[in-house]
């Protein structure tokens, strides 16, 4: 499909977008009906991840905020999640569950409320499907009604995010009319303004559609206002305070005490930083960090914990630690206010802006957990990203947090950087991979999770990885693109898969270090890496406040999320005996030699990683010989 956003000036794009919008909503637009979602495709959808309220059920912030917003310009909005819905269904195990339900849910839902426009968002590419069904059944139910899909995966789902952002999800869903692009939350009530004749044409901002069938878009960005970025949420009547009781709200919920209810809050939106395989500086602009007033967000969450009891939030931010006073004004004033708010940061924080000022703000606030953005060890990988930290900061940053144990500490690595010689980088090579390990083990950090670089819509990697023919332009959207390992969730999907029958499982990290490994060796150097950075360093643990947190999450990973895990229990016998648990220690050493003989995938690599010998060892510690 031809792009005719260059053949024509912004005014034409703009007067001709305006024409179909009077086309559409010949008689304005007065009711908003703004959709999350279900955020696992029903073909995705597992019952046993759902019984272990595994699956996101975050609030829905950002359609909240734009609720918000458009209730500023006196429009009538309502909000409906049926990603929360099915969860909810599901848990609470009323009347038979059925995925379909949700459709009956949205169609009583538009009956009652009779809305003229339904907003669908779609944050992640994982639910593009879900996003078009929706739209798809919306259209059935009454193809009067406009439909407008927003979120980060809808903007950046393109073959060239610059010029045609939110291209591919218009070209795949004739049922969606227009894309909202970027953050809305001053575009979207700018065109309902335009939609009921109280804004000309050349106000529209921020807008995509196909006008006989070719994409024509307004990239022009609104200004962004504070009195806006300061907007909370509306939620209308959504049962907030239950939200984490369904589902997971970040990725640190192991460890928050029993109770807890657990919201979200943001402080800053963009990050500072240009990191290639990332979309945030396309979704905010290029550098741009607007940053709420602290006051503001302190009476936020004041308001979250009267409303709703939140005792804990998740920062959504992607650079939190976004100038120092203002960050440590924040924590301050949070402790100040004696909130009694815990919260984390599942979202990476940039490694260089932390100061030992902020983390002992930080910890005094009620910070729980950090996670920090590392990926990888290696100076030439760093560069290549570029990532906005080195490994001096990441270095300097583990020091600072050795000092606040009470924080868990959380390095996001990742592996499988391919070769780009356009830009002089040879790939990611075994040497580069050791560097990683190494590092992570220097920084000592409580826990790593290692991705293999992940190819989303719209970033620079991506597209030279689709000039290379190695993913395809129905693959960004479809979800089939999806990480080949990324977490233990995957390790035991394939411990599942090849109980009877492991494929061979070699160690590629003995091999030569200048050696680029190929995609499909990842699953293997996943493996050794994950044991390498998190398991090892478990026999020289001696802080109890550690031990104890690790404990946690082992307890969520062995008997919830990852059952019969083999090397889990090993070094969960292991973190026993360091709690001096003997019963415990040998239940657990007893259930990884069971899943180790058991298991044809654990059998495979017990004798060839020396695990065997190290249960042997285990026991007999246990046992105190
Ligand atoms: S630091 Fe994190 S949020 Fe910022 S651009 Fe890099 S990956 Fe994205």
């Amino acid at each position: 499909m031809a792009i005719n956003l260059l053949a024509r000036p912004p005014s034409e794009s703009q007067i001709l977008i305006a024409e179909k919008i009077k086309k559409k909503l010949p008689n304005g637009c007065r009711k908003i009906l703004l959709v999350m979602p279900p955020n696992v495709p029903e073909e995705d959808w597992d019952p046993e991840v759902a019984g272990n309220n595994r699956y996101p059920v975050y609030d829905p912030y950002g359609l909240g905020v734009l609720a918000a917003c458009a209730d500023l310009r006196s429009y009538e909005t309502n909000i409906i999640d049926l990603n929360f819905m099915l969860q909810d269904n599901f848990k609470s195990g009323r009347g038979n569950f059925q995925y379909e339900y949700w459709k009956k849910w949205l169609k009583q839902k538009m009956e009652e409320f009779k809305p003229d426009m339904v907003g669908i968002t779609c944050m992640f590419t994982i639910y593009h499907r879900s996003m078009v069904r929706v739209a798809e059944f919306v259209k059935e139910y009454n193809s009067n009604i406009v439909v407008i899909a927003g979120g980060v995966h809808t903007t950046m789902a393109s073959t060239d995010v610059i010029s045609a952002p939110g291209q591919l999800v218009l070209e795949d869903c004739k049922a969606i009319d227009f894309v909202g692009l970027y953050e809305c939350e001053n575009s979207f009530p700018d065109f309902l303004d335009i939609a009921n004749g109280k804004l000309n044409p050349e106000s529209m901002t921020q807008i995509a559609t196909l006008i006989n069938d070719q994409y024509t878009g307004i990239l022009k960005r609104a200004e962004p206002k504070q009195e806006i970025l300061n907007i909370a949420p509306n939620y209308h009547n959504l049962p907030i305070e239950r939200y984490s009781s369904i589902g997971r709200i970040g990725t640190f919920y192991w460890l928050f005490k029993p109770a807890t209810r657990a919201g979200t809050i943001r402080f800053n939106y963009g990050c500072r930083a240009h990191c290639r395989f990332c979309s945030v500086e396309k979704i905010t602009g290029k550098g741009i960090v607007l940053k709420r007033d602290v006051d503001v967000v302190l009476d936020q969450l004041e308001r979250l914990k009267d409303m709703y009891g939140i005792s804990h939030v998740m920062f959504l931010d992607d650079d939190i630690f976004n100038g120092e006073e203002r960050t440590v004004a924040l924590f301050e004033g949070w402790a100040k206010r004696k909130l009694n708010i815990t919260w984390d940061a599942s979202n990476g924080v940039i490694a260089s802006a932390l100061t030992p000022e902020i983390a002992h703000a930080a910890s005094e606030s009620g910070c729980i957990a950090l996670s920090f953005g590392i990926e990888s060890g290696n100076p030439e990988v760093l560069r290549n990203i570029p990532k906005p930290s080195g490994v001096k900061h990441y270095l300097r940053a583990g020091e600072i947090m050795k000092k606040h144990p009470e924080i868990f500490t959380k390095g996001l690595l990742m592996v499988g950087f391919p070769p780009e010689p356009e830009r002089n980088f040879p790939g990611e090579s075994i040497g580069m991979i050791w560097d990683t390990i190494n590092l992570a083990k220097q920084m000592d950090l409580d826990w790593y999770t290692i991705s293999p670089l992940n190819l989303i819509p719209g970033v620079e990697i991506t597209n030279h990885a689709i000039v290379r023919g190695e993913i395809t332009k129905q693959g960004l959207i479809d979800g089939s693109e999806r990480p080949i390992v990324n977490s233990t969730g995957q390790q035991a999907l394939r411990a599942r898969r090849e109980k009877e029958s492991a494929l061979p499982f070699v160690d590629h990290l003995a091999g030569d270090p200048n050696g680029i490994p190929a995609r499909e060796d990842l699953i293997d150097i996943w493996f050794v890496m994950d044991y390498k950075v998190n398991y090892e360093k478990m026999w020289h643990l001696e802080n109890p406040l550690k031990i104890e947190m690790l404990h946690k999450l082992f307890v969520n990973m062995c008997d919830k999320t990852h059952k019969e895990n083999a090397l889990g229990n090993l070094y969960f016998a292991l973190l026993e005996h360091e709690r001096n648990d003997r019963t415990q220690a040998s239940y657990r050493l007893n259930l990884a030699e069971e899943f180790a003989r058991d298991n044809d995938y654990w059998r495979v690599r017990f004798p060839k990683m020396g695990f065997d010998k190290l249960a042997a060892d285990l026991r007999q510690m246990i046992n105190g010989a």
